[in-house]
């Protein structure tokens, strides 16, 4: 039978597909990814070609007279312009706010053909290290009222960019959906007194049926009304609303689960384009009691069309519990050691 299920967190509906449903591993792309190399001439992220980007923000060593393993620079083709000042106009029934706000890009290794899902965890852990120096930053600034990290990977994720990298966009507002998916979380905590994002954890943690994998700091699971196969949510097992909250020491464990999870995508999957983003309160809500930052991975593997489009409801073809199962069953053991033998 199919079924509906309804996403605890934004009371949104997905439609899992039982009758049509596939097995996990007919979701592997047949595509053949082109073979990168590790250096192109032409690439703006590559060492060499430092002078083609607009001057770094941030620089990982930051000696300048050694090469460099990571850079944060602004976008030169930015959505969004941090000189300007935020200023709100309302005309009849329009109302905007200059294009403020602050557009980076994190160059996550000098390797062209690298993938994150293959980076030593220590290598992740620096790239993780270099977000929440850049949020912490941003926050501070008190024009910005939303930080969103993201990484697109592949075209289906929205990139044409092979040179691995994620971007940080500062907004001078925060969106609609996400102040209404605050809004639940805090009428949850009036009626419950506790976090919801807590207890879904709990009550995973004790079903065990769509956990992934579980570190001394994270939980990674699968979602339950999960609106694509895969949508893979990685938690912090302690409260807090804010990316901004996280310890150096919770950093390094967050990239061994973060890599964990990119691996048995890409090696279960065949290098699934996905993105992934992490979901935080917003500048002005970094200590509530009602929200839980977390992790959102969401592999591209089916496309949005007309039923979503005009009902707002996803389905869904892959049973998450499935997936789950699937996921436990990649083995990336030999990956890391691939990974390993590849660091320079
Ligand atoms: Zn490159
Ligand atoms: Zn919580």
């Amino acid at each position: 039978m199919p079924e509906l299920r309804q996403n605890f967190a934004t009371k949104e509906w997905v439609v899992i597909a039982t009758e049509r449903s596939r097995r996990p591993e007919e979701m592997a792309s047949k595509r053949e990814r082109k073979q990168l190399a590790s250096y192109v001439a032409t690439c703006p992220f590559c060492p060499g070609n430092e002078k083609l980007t607009p001057p770094e923000v941030l620089r990982v060593p930051t000696a300048m007279d050694v090469p460099w393993h990571a850079r944060v620079i602004p976008n030169k083709f930015a959505a969004l312009s941090r000189e300007a000042q935020p200023s709100r106009t309302m005309h009849r029934l329009r109302r905007s706010v200059n294009g403020f706000g602050v557009h980076d890009v994190i160059v996550e290794t000098p390797d062209h053909a690298q993938v994150m899902a293959l980076l030593p965890d220590s290598y992740v852990a620096e790239i993780l290290h270099i977000y929440k120096t850049r949020y912490d930053e941003l926050s501070l600034d008190p024009r910005i009222a939303l930080i969103t990290i993201f990484k697109n990977h592949g075209l289906d994720a929205g990139t044409s960019l092979e040179h691995p990298h994620s971007q940080m966009i500062a907004t001078p507002v925060t969106s609609l959906q996400v102040r209404e998916r605050f809004q639940q979380a805090l009428r949850h905590f009036d009626d419950f007194g506790e976090c919801m994002f807590c207890q879904m954890l709990s009550e995973e943690l004790e079903e065990q049926v769509r956990i992934v994998a579980v570190s001394e700091h994270f939980v990674a699971l699968e979602v339950y009304a999960s609106p694509a196969p895969f949508c893979t949510h990685i938690y912090p097992r302690r409260h807090m609303a804010s990316f901004g909250d996280i310890s150096a020491t919770e950093v390094n464990d967050l990239a061994r689960m973060l890599r964990l999870i990119l691996a048995k995508l890409y090696h279960g999957l065949a290098d699934p384009d996905f993105n992934f983003t992490i979901r935080s309160a917003p500048a002005d809500s970094v200590s509530v009691k009602y929200f839980h930052w977390y992790v959102s991975v969401i592999p591209r593997l089916t496309r949005v069309a007309g039923f979503e489009l005009g009902s707002g409801m996803f389905i869904n073809t892959v049973l998450p519990e499935a997936a789950t199962e699937f996921l436990r069953k990649v083995d990336v053991e030999m990956v890391k050691n691939t990974a390993a033998a590849a660091t320079p």
